[in-house]
């Protein structure tokens, strides 16, 4: 059977399907030498298990009524079922084993009593033990647990992957993604480009029937085909060598130079998420790294990292990188990028909220923690900072305030750090866009954060499926204020990068040259296809033919 879903990474994989909730049984079953301490976490998680639920069954009642909102109440009320807790006491205190797996346990067996009750209320409610179970999974393991290691390299199915749950993944064991839900550029669909697997959003069909069934997935074509006959297979495993063939052809393109036949030259970067894709970076020759979402470091656990332990993921990157450019984006957690630790903001409008830096100036411990990390790297290699959805000038200056004070208190403890470190801002919002001449005068350089600079400007949010159609990258206002930002930031001097998902988009590439635009920063398995889509580019040509093609900004009025 084919489905046609939407080809967000490209590339065919061929393996065994693993829906998410297959994996409740993979969760680690370990025996614990303290089984008091061990059932003091499982009520310090079930304390704030209760919390959350609490607060969705709030929202519930506000947003959906009474009668939506009950099954939070249902969920609270299994928190303190005596049959479930009764079942976790006993794996915990009499057989020594972990919380995790006692949890598990106890939600099968509860649940198994409902499916088996003969009124069809108690019935349904069988599948809502689960979810109570996993809310307390969640507060134990600071995420959700449900992505732990599968045993065999497998494709992935989700209705839908938050970004902390991608963290869970075990990434060799990764062919590749399917997704009911999604969107282009949700961060789950940017981790597939990162690490180059093929990935296929939106497929409208069931794809929990399919768990375990051999599956092929075009990520180009967004075809995805369920127990294929021996021929389709045979037909796709010759495309996937083909595949190959070609990505070893790009590999000839390591070590030319990012030139146009008519002599422009531009640098390509790469963007990471965590420290693992340096051996990427360095794959495919990339001349340093233009992002690093550092925030990927705080998802998915049940603390904030330590300066310690951030330091040394850093100072891991700079070192591999030997003197390579290396941007850190500081923390911008919000929107779809949450974690379980930080106190609870629930909000209407998460993209519009209290996220990245406006986080980050309020939370000032959290900030100086990552910003002392950061600069103590810098001792080890080229470091750059840049800071998330930047809006005004007071930002720039409070975070800057910032900066001075973390070098001062480092210089004063003895630690060494690099003086010449520079600071960057992300142009993500049409305010930093339209005040960029005012902002060039107090950083370094900038990098253009099109994923929300898009969502922002054309008021469509990019992980809503439904304005997809209206998040178009190419929209001349789109255009139009990255040329803006690139003429008043070249006036002053200063450099403009390009790092969102539009930074691959060879449709893009020749308009971005024209601006004048310095640097684009991709995903790794990107750049040698960019690098040989410039090289065939020549900006003196200019006859018709190429003209209708292009994607051009016009003239801007201001
Ligand atoms: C962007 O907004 O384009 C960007 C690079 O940041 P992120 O995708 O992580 O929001
Ligand atoms: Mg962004």
């Amino acid at each position: 059977m084919r489905v046609q879903g939407k080809g967000v990474s490209g590339g065919i994989a061929i393996g065994r399907l693993f829906y998410l909730d297959g994996m409740r049984e993979l969760l680690p079953q370990y025996a614990v030498a303290d089984s008091e301490a061990e059932m003091q976490r499982f009520l310090t998680a079930k304390e704030l298990a209760a919390e959350r639920l609490n607060q969705l069954c709030q929202k519930a009642l506000i947003r959906v009524g009474r009668e939506q909102s009950l099954i939070f109440e249902f969920h609270q009320m299994m928190l303190e079922d005596h049959k479930f807790l009764g079942i976790v006491e006993d794996i915990i205190r009499n057989q020594h084993l972990n919380a995790e797996y006692a949890v598990n346990e106890a939600a099968r067996q509860v649940s198994a009593l409902f499916h088996n009750m003969d009124d069809p209320y108690f019935q349904a409610r069988s599948d809502d033990v689960y979810d109570s179970a996993r809310t307390l999974l969640d507060a134990l393991t600071g995420s959700a647990p449900r992505l732990m290691a599968a045993a065999e390299p497998v494709i992935l199915a989700a209705q839908e992957l938050m970004p902390s749950e991608t963290l869970q993944l075990e990434k060799e064991n990764l062919l590749g993604f399917v997704i009911n839900e999604g969107s282009v550029d949700s961060h789950t669909s940017i981790l597939a480009r990162t690490m180059g697997i093929p990935a296929v959003i939106h497929l409208p069909h069931l794809l929990k029937n399919h768990n375990g069934e051999l599956v092929i997935v075009d990520g180009s074509t967004g075809q995805v085909i369920f127990s294929p006959d021996a021929q389709t297979l045979r037909h796709y495993q010759r495309m996937q060598e083909d595949y190959h063939r070609y990505q070893q052809l790009l590999h000839t393109q390591i070590g030319l130079e990012n030139v146009t036949k008519d002599g422009r030259r531009i640098s390509l970067l790469a963007n990471i998420g965590s420290a693992e894709d340096v051996a990427a970076v360095l794959d495919n020759d990339a001349a340093g790294i233009g992002l690093f979402r550092s925030e990927f470091i705080y998802l998915g656990r049940g603390s904030a990292p330590e300066e310690e332990e951030q330091f040394a993921i850093y100072r891991q990157v700079v070192q591999a990188m030997g003197g390579k450019r290396v941007v850190i984006r500081t923390l911008d957690i919000g929107a779809d990028k949450r974690v379980a630790y930080f106190p609870d903001y629930q909000e209407e409008n998460p993209a519009m909220g209290y996220r990245a830096i406006r986080i980050c100036l309020k939370e000032q411990e959290l900030f100086v923690t990552q910003l002392r990390a950061i600069y103590r790297a810098s001792a080890f290699g080229r470091v750059s900072i840049m800071f998330p959805m930047i809006v005004s000038l007071e930002e720039v200056l409070a975070v800057k305030a910032l900066t001075e004070q973390v070098k001062q208190s480092l210089r004063a403890q003895g630690l060494p750090f690099s003086d010449q470190v520079e600071l960057g801002i992300m142009i993500e919002t049409p305010a930093a866009a339209m005040i960029s001449d005012l902002l060039a005068k107090e950083v370094d350089f900038f990098s253009v954060g099109t994923n929300d600079l898009v969502q922002y400007t054309l008021a469509a949010d990019r992980l809503n499926p439904k304005v997809e159609e209206i998040c178009n990258s190419h929209h001349p206002a789109i255009l139009r204020l990255i040329r803006i930002a690139a003429d008043a930031i070249h006036r002053e001097g200063k450099r403009i990068g390009i790092c969102g998902e539009m930074a691959a988009d060879p449709q893009m590439t020749r308009a971005f040259l024209e601006m004048g635009i310095d640097e684009l920063s991709m995903a790794p398995s990107m750049i040698l296809e960019i690098r040989r889509h410039l090289r065939s580019l020549d900006l003196s040509c200019d006859d018709g033919r190429e003209q209708a093609k292009r994607i051009s900004v016009g003239p801007v009025p201001v």
